[in-house]
């Protein structure tokens, strides 16, 4: 269906390696030599389900501006905001369906979250506070009402061939039918499949790229549908083609911006993510089977599934770089699928935040937001406050807010003390406090309770060993060890608490390192709490 020839003869140079320490936008590099991204914590927004800045009932970029404070306040030393350091914005071009990702100009932002200004400006504050910004890119397909497509009625029009088309009846799934012929649109009719078999496409699209990274300024894209970009007879995913062609992007986007990031939606195993992140294609790709497994995990209140999974994605990926969540805006929510059981969402945020590979969280997931599919459910407006529509708006919201607004928002978990919002509050600033939880080696800690999830993550510039053991069940655990049988450590240490929710009973303060550098039978404390949550520093005795 597709014909390739030209293209890969036509295919851009390999990507260079570029040098990793020029800053970009005066914002910090990343700790180690490694990455920005690892510094980073994201958060997922769905800007019409945010905050209203205007009132007419849908959220909008002044509005995510307007709650900046509440994300990110610059002030490294205060606790009191979330503490993220990167934003992922879901589609913000003009579209034709209230999610955004049909677009109809890539070059512009949706009226109804504002202008390319308004944009320029929250870019410019956020990076102010030492946030980066990344927006979804929607490569695969447009809107059919997208003037391109539009053009491509007409068999003589210049943009007929940046579609996929047939004369004929196609075999096979993807194909609608219309008056100018087949066309294909793998997701539905009107998102017909953009056909980058096509240099000119190409072309339009590494414009795009240019137009955001150079003269607005985001710091990377996460891209949509990474897998089907480029179908290959029956190959509608993973297409040899599809791979060669991130090749010749990442050569391009690197040009403009080394630093830039690209995260992949690669919506699959993942042994069939990781080929995207082996060559010179995609920075990161998310781990869906590691989401997956950590639901389980928390549902169920046995560290199996976990610890099989973190210890299978440490072998596949680079370490750390790979991008980790629970659920997003194509799934239900995680606290949805945790029975709205707060304890067990702490749980699965304690999971997310300690883990190796770069945390994604979904914007209200850190107030325990509910929502089952169809879709718009899943995106509900944000609940801020008790107030009438969770605060979101002083108009007609575009959706409903959860009944629960009353009762669950961040205004309530903001003053209480034991919330999840404080919960997700304090490990994202340990995690930015700790260098091991961001860039850190990951390596499984045997414990001899079938509910304890332990590990450690160990970083040698700077020298950093964390020792993390959550235990996912509703009873606490006495009498249990942890066993390291080989890892990093040398000598003796002693053991401080960084992260505790409770007297540690029978705590004990020394550890002494096996030949082998890790240690057996270690008994930390006498007992564990239900769901809790302990971060250990092993810090060496002199
Ligand atoms: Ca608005």
């Amino acid at each position: 269906m597709l014909v390739l020839g030209l293209w890969l003869t036509n295919c851009t140079p390999r990507y260079a390696a570029p040098s990793p320490a020029s800053p970009v936008s005066g914002l910090p590099t990343g700790t180690g030599g490694q990455p920005w991204w690892n510094d980073t914590v994201f958060y997922q927004i769905f800007v019409r389900s945010f905050y209203d800045s205007d009132g007419d009932g849908s959220g909008d970029l002044k509005g995510i501006l307007s709650k900046l404070d509440y994300l990110n306040d610059g002030d490294p030393a205060a606790n009191d905001d979330l503490g993220v350091t990167g934003l992922w914005l879901m589609p913000i071009h003009p579209a034709t369906s209230y999610h955004g990702y049909d677009v109809t100009d890539y070059y512009a932002i949706h009226p109804d979250y504002g202008s390319l200004d308004d944009f320029k400006l929250l870019l410019a504050e956020a990076h102010q506070r030492g946030m980066r910004v990344i927006i979804d890119l929607v490569l695969n397909h447009t809107s059919c009402q997208h003037p391109w497509f539009q053009s491509a009625q007409d068999p003589a029009s210049t943009y007929r061939d940046w579609y996929v088309w047939s004369q004929t009846e196609p075999v096979g799934s993807g194909w609608h039918p219309s008056d100018a012929g087949f066309y294909f649109g793998i997701f539905q009719e009107c998102m017909p499949d953009l056909n980058y078999t096509n240099p000119q496409v190409e072309a339009e699209m590494k414009n795009v790229v240019r137009f955001w990274l150079e003269e607005v300024g985001v710091d990377g894209f996460r891209l949509d549908a990474a897998k089907h970009l480029i179908e290959q007879g029956s190959i509608q995913s993973h297409s040899p083609a599809t791979h060669t062609w991130y090749e010749g992007f990442r050569s391009d986007y690197k040009a403009i911006n080394p630093q830039a990031l690209t995260v992949g939606e690669v919506w699959d195993s993942s042994v069939a993510v990781k080929a995207y992140l082996e060559g010179e294609e995609l920075d990161l790709a998310f781990s869906f089977d590691l989401a997956k497994a950590w639901i389980l995990s928390a549902r169920l209140g046995k560290a199996e599934e976990a610890a099989s999974l973190l210890k299978r994605e440490a072998g596949l990926f680079h370490p750390n770089q790979f991008a980790v969540f629970l659920t997003n805006h194509d799934q239900d929510r995680i606290m949805t699928l945790l029975a709205d059981e707060m304890q067990k969402g702490k749980i699965a945020a304690s999971m997310l935040l300690t883990a190796p590979g770069v945390p994604f969280i979904y914007y209200g997931e850190e107030i325990g937001m509910l929502g089952k599919k169809p879709d718009e459910m899943i995106r509900t407006p944000m609940q801020w406050s008790a107030q009438p529509n969770g605060g979101f708006t002083n108009g007609q919201p575009w959706e409903a807010v959860n009944p629960d607004f009353t009762t669950k928002n961040v205004a309530a978990q903001s003053k209480e003390t034991g919330s999840l919002l404080n919960h997700y509050r304090k490990l994202i600033h340990l995690r930015r406090q700790y260098a091991a939880l961001r860039i850190g080696g990951y390596l499984p800690v045997t414990a001899s309770q079938p509910s304890i999830l332990a590990f450690l993550r160990h970083s040698s510039s700077p020298d950093e060993t964390l020792l993390v053991i959550i235990n996912l069940a509703s009873e606490p655990v006495s009498d249990f060890s942890l066993s390291l049988p080989e890892g990093p450590l040398l000598g003796s240490y002693r053991i401080a608490p960084v992260l505790a929710e409770m007297k540690l009973d029978g705590f004990t303060e020394n550890l002494p390192a096996t030949s082998t550098g890790g240690f057996g039978e270690y008994r930390p404390m006498t007992s564990l709490p239900a769901f809790s949550t302990i971060i250990l520093q092993l810090l060496p005795v002199e």
